[in-house]
C-alpha cells in the first residue's frame, strides 16, 4: 500500500488511484496546494499494484537521446501562438487527421490546469501554451488506456513523471501510442495559482499586481477573465516572454488586455522562476533525462540566438530530442524548419535539464506565512526580493561563469 513517508516521493501523478482495483485511494489537496493520495485503509485488500505503478518506486532506466534538434512549425500563426517552435500542435494535427486523441492540458471553467483529452483540432487548441501550474491528471490514464486497447493513435503530453507513470499504468508498450513529454523546471503548486486567481479577480488586484504591470486604462469594473497566457510573444517577443490576462468588462472589448507583465515583473511568475512554490518532487526530480521513456522531449531552444543567431527570430524556436526510432519516424513525417544540433549545446542554456533543482532559501517561510497573508502578490515580492550585497555577489558568480565558459570554447 502507498505511504508517503517523505513528500518529495510523490510526484502527484495520480497512477495509483487510477490502478487501485478497490477505489480506496484518493488525491487530497495539503497546506502547500499540492495533491497527494490518502488510501482508506479499510478498503485495501494489499494487493500492491498501486507501488507497482509508482513512478518513484519503480524508476525506469534512463534512455539515451538519439538525435538533438532544433525546430521551427513553418506556419507562423501556430508557432506564434505556441510558447516555443509550435513542435506541439504539428504532432497533434497528424494525430487527429488519422482519427486519433490527443491528451493534454487546459485550464477548466475556473481557471485551474487539468489534463483532458480531445478527438478534435478544436478541442485541442486549448492545450496549446505552456501552464505553469500542476496539471491534474484525473482519469486521464485509464481513458487513454481504453482507446489504445480499442486500436485508435494515442498522443500523449505530459511532464516527465507523468510521461513515466502513463507507462508504468500501461505496463506494455502499444505501438499507438505516442508520448511526448517536457523539459521541465518544475511545477508550481496550484494552491498558490488559485490563490493569485482570485487576487487577480478583484480589480483593485489587478492595480497591485506589479510595478511594471501595464493595464488598460479603460476597464473601470470588476472583469470577466476570458484568456490567460504564460507565454504570450504578441508583445514582447518569445525571449522577453509575457504573462497576459484578456478579458471583458461592461464597456470595454471582449478581449482586451486586463494585465499584461514581461515574465521578469510579474508576480506569479517571479516566485515559480525563482523556486519558491515548485512541488517538493521537483527538487530531487526522478524522472528527467530519459527516466520517461517518452518518444519525444520538447522544449524551448534558450541559447539559440548565440549558437544560431540566423535561425532565431524572436517567435520561437523549439529544442526537440528525439528519443525511439517510433518518434523520429513521426517527427520525419511532420513539415518543419529543422537544424540538426547536440546534447552539449542544448544543455548549456537549459534549465531544464537539471534533476536537482535548488528550493529558494525562503520557501519554507513562505508557506507558513501563506494561508494567512492577505495579498499573495506582496508575500511573493518579499520572499524573491534580494539584497544589493546578494545582487552583486550572483553578478561577480556570473562573470567569472561566463569567463570560464569562454575559455573552454
Ligand atoms: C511546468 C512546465 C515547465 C517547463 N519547463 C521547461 C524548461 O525548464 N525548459 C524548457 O525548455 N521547456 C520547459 N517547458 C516546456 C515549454 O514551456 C513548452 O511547453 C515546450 O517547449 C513545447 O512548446 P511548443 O511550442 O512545442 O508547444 P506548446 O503549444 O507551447 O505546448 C503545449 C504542450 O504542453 C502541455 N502542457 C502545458 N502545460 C502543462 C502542464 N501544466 N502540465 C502538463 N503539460 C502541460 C500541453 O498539454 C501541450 O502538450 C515547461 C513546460 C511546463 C508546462
Ligand atoms: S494495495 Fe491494492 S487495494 Fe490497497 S491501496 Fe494499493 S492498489 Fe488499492
Ligand atoms: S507518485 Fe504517483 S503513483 Fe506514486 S504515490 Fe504519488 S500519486 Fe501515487
Ligand atoms: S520536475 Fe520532475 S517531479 Fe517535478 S513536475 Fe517536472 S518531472 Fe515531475
Amino acid at each position: 500500500m502507498i505511504k508517503i513517508q517523505n513528500k518529495q516521493d510523490c510526484c502527484g501523478c495520480s497512477a495509483c488511484v487510477q490502478r487501485c482495483p478497490k477505489h480506496c485511494i484518493s488525491m487530497k489537496e495539503d497546506e502547500e496546494g499540492f495533491l497527494y493520495p490518502v488510501v482508506d485503509e479499510t478498503l485495501c485488500i494489499d494487493c500492491g499494484l498501486c507501488e507497482k505503478v509508482c513512478p518513484i518506486i519503480n524508476r525506469p532506466e534512463k534512455l539515451p537521446v538519439m538525435k538533438v534538434l532544433a525546430v521551427k512549425n513553418r506556419n507562423e500563426e501556430e508557432r506564434m501562438a505556441s510558447s516555443s517552435g509550435g513542435v506541439f500542435i504539428a504532432f497533434a494535427k497528424k494525430v487527429i487527421e488519422q482519427n486519433g486523441v490527443v491528451f493534454g492540458a487546459v485550464f477548466d471553467g475556473n481557471w485551474e490546469v487539468k489534463h483532458t483529452y480531445s478527438e478534435t483540432l478544436d478541442g485541442v487548441k486549448p492545450m496549446m501554451g505552456s501552464k505553469y501550474v500542476q496539471s491534474r491528471i484525473g482519469e486521464s490514464f485509464s481513458q487513454a488506456e481504453r482507446f489504445l486497447k480499442e486500436g485508435r493513435k494515442v498522443l500523449f503530453t505530459g511532464s516527465p513523471c507523468q510521461i513515466t507513470a502513463l507507462h508504468n499504468y500501461l505496463r506494455k508498450d502499444y505501438p499507438n501510442l505516442l508520448s511526448v513529454d517536457f523539459l521541465c523546471h518544475g511545477v508550481p503548486s496550484p494552491g498558490v495559482w488559485r490563490k493569485y486567481l482570485e487576487e487577480m479577480s478583484s480589480f483593485s488586484a489587478f492595480k497591485a499586481a506589479g510595478k511594471n504591470s501595464v493595464l488598460s486604462s479603460s476597464i473601470k469594473s470588476v472583469p470577466v477573465i476570458t484568456g490567460i497566457e504564460f507565454r504570450d510573444k504578441t508583445l514582447h517577443g518569445w525571449k522577453k516572454y509575457s504573462f497576459v490576462v484578456r478579458g471583458s468588462a461592461p464597456k470595454a472589448d471582449k478581449n482586451t488586455v486586463l494585465l499584461s507583465d514581461i515574465h521578469y515583473d510579474n508576480p506569479y511568475m517571479k516566485g515559480f522562476l525563482a523556486d519558491v512554490y515548485l512541488r517538493p518532487s521537483c527538487y530531487h526530480c526522478k524522472c528527467k533525462n530519459g527516466v520517461s521513456h517518452s518518444d519525444l522531449t520538447i522544449a524551448d531552444y534558450w541559447g539559440i540566438n548565440q549558437l544560431m543567431p540566423d535561425f532565431d527570430d524572436d517567435k520561437g524556436v523549439g529544442l526537440v530530442l528525439l528519443n525511439t526510432d517510433k518518434g523520429k519516424a513521426v517527427f520525419d513525417t511532420l513539415d518543419m524548419e529543422v537544424r540538426v544540433s547536440s546534447l552539449s549545446d542544448a544543455q548549456r542554456f537549459n534549465g531544464g535539464f537539471k534533476e536537482d533543482v535548488k528550493m529558494h532559501p525562503k520557501h519554507n517561510l513562505f508557506f507558513k506565512r501563506f494561508v494567512d497573508y492577505r495579498n499573495l502578490a506582496e508575500l511573493i515580492e518579499r520572499t524573491v526580493h534580494k539584497s544589493l550585497y546578494r545582487i552583486a555577489k550572483r553578478k561577480i558568480k556570473n562573470i567569472i561563469k561566463k569567463v570560464f565558459v569562454q575559455l573552454k570554447h
